[in-house]
């Protein structure tokens, strides 16, 4: 049992600072730990009723950057419970082609390492997201944010029930649609890369057995040389904390939607929307989702047209890929923004999680030390702005290029893609020194 974590004291006589955050993703919820933690005021306002009001259980990467961000910001008993709760690792991290024939194929152990924080993990959406909102009394759920008014040195905000709230500063925490961005930012633009997903899952339990070992044993990435991009990867659930927050009220569902009990494999399907045929933006319908997934792979090796054929009709989901251009600098303020509200990334690097992770735990440091007087407000927020725009336009920009190199690469740049990884294949310094860089992510 471990002890609960002290709460920092401050000095008494400074006024008290209150913090807004719009939004109970992953890096609204973490930067919330953050400030409770080091005892700083701060209350979640997030639209959704439950964590189980939409279907989000798919698994999510979180790399050694990301770890050592929610070892900051949680108390150690929530990191522990975090840590409990994530896949196993997977053995091997493969590239193949279309066909199914082996370009690359690294050794897990060349690409995570085995530190008990800074390390690479796969996590659960939805049990990161029950961790998160663990022991925050202050969080709001049904609470859709419409805009915010500054007055009197002090922010507004103000929600669809038409109630508000005031504190010092607004966070925008509110993902890539981000209200708060809008009306704050509103010429920075969040741009549709004309890329589509579909997702699904395929349980383990259930149709694991027909699944080909290659695709059920780590991750696995596939650029087709039809312009598809197919990434696979294993969550490999450690079932007895999988259920951890599972009678959290108001999340009675169960089933797909609610699942962090089961392992599965989960795979997305990338491509330029007129290559999805017969796809249309708004189509939820899973039986026609299937149909199109399975359309598109016709062609590929039976094992993959499997996976896809395989998948829980439940679980399948499309969406479009986004991304966001650089901002210029804008004059600190009372509202500032984190993660995908300012720097929307396609997810082609499974870094956009912890991009919003390490916004929270710098604008945590930021906005303790302003509230224990050591650093004026504003420059603390501005300081932790300048970083933010340059290391996350960075991963926003690193992303671009891993979708682009994955879907609709062109057939010079895929052959050349194709001979340097076997090449690396071959070469065992070569493969470590790839996988070393893959584990920087
Ligand atoms: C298929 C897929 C796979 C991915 N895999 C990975 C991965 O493996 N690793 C990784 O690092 N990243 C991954 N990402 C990216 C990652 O999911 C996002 O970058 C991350 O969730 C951003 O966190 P956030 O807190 O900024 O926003 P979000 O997690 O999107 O949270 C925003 C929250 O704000 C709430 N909200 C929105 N509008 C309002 C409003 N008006 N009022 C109140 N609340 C509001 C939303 O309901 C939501 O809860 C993936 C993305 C996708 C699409």
């Amino acid at each position: 049992m471990n002890a609960p974590y002290p709460v920092r004291n401050f000095d008494a006589a400074a006024p008290p600072l209150h913090v807004l955050v719009i939004g109970g993703g992953v890096g609204g919820l973490a930067l919330a730990q953050g400030l409770k933690r080091e005892g700083v005021s701060a209350a979640v306002y997030e639209r959704e009723r439950s964590l189980a009001s939409r279907l989000q259980g798919y698994r999510v990467h979180i790399s050694p950057g990301g770890s050592r961000a929610l070892h900051e910001c949680l108390t150690p008993h929530l990191f522990d419970a975090f840590d409990r709760t994530c896949g196993k690792p997977g053995r091997s991290f493969r590239f193949m082609t279309e066909q199914m024939k082996p370009l690359l194929t690294l050794d897990a152990s060349m690409i995570s390492n085995d530190d008990p924080i800074a390390r690479h993990r796969s996590v659960s959406r939805i049990t990161l997201r029950q961790v998160l909102m663990a022991e925050l009394a202050d969080l709001h759920l049904g609470k859709t944010f419409v805009r915010y008014e500054e007055r009197d040195g002090r922010v507004i905000a103000h929600f669809d029930d038409g109630s508000s709230a005031e504190g010092d500063i607004l966070v925008a925490a509110d993902g890539s649609g981000s209200r708060v961005r809008r009306q704050f930012l509103p010429d920075a633009p969040l741009i549709d890369t004309g890329v589509a997903a579909i997702s699904g899952k395929v349980f383990l339990d259930e149709a694991g057995e027909r699944l080909a070992p290659r695709l059920r044993d780590g991750m696995c990435l596939v650029a087709g040389r039809d312009g598809t991009g197919l990434f696979v990867a294993l969550q490999d659930v450690v079932a007895a904390d999988g259920a951890i927050g599972a009678n959290e009220p108001g999340t009675e569902a169960s089933g797909a939607v609610f699942e962090n009990t089961r392992s599965y494999v989960m795979w997305g399907l990338g491509a330029k929307r007129d290559r999805l045929v017969g796809l249309d933006a708004n189509e939820h319908d899973p039986a026609k989702l299937g149909a199109v997934a399975q359309r598109t792979v016709a062609g590929w090796a039976p094992a993959f047209r499997d996976l896809i054929a395989l998948a829980d009709p439940t679980t399948l989901s499309q969406f479009s890929i986004r991304t966001s251009a650089p901002v210029a600098p804008w004059p600190t303020g009372r509202v500032t923004l984190i993660g995908d509200a300012i720097h929307a990334m396609t997810p082609y690097r499974g870094i956009g999680a912890n991009m919003a992770l390490e916004d929270a735990v710098r604008l945590t440091r930021a906005l303790v030390a302003a509230a224990r007087g050591e650093r004026d407000l504003f420059d603390a927020i501005g300081a932790y702005e300048d970083a933010m725009r340059d290391y996350a336009f960075r991963a926003v920009r690193n992303s671009l290029n891993a979708m682009n190199g994955a879907v609709d690469a062109g057939a010079m740049r895929l052959t050349l893609q194709r001979l340097m990884f076997r090449a690396i294949d071959r070469l065992p310094a070569l493969k470590r020194w790839m996988g070393s860089r893959m584990g920087r992510d």
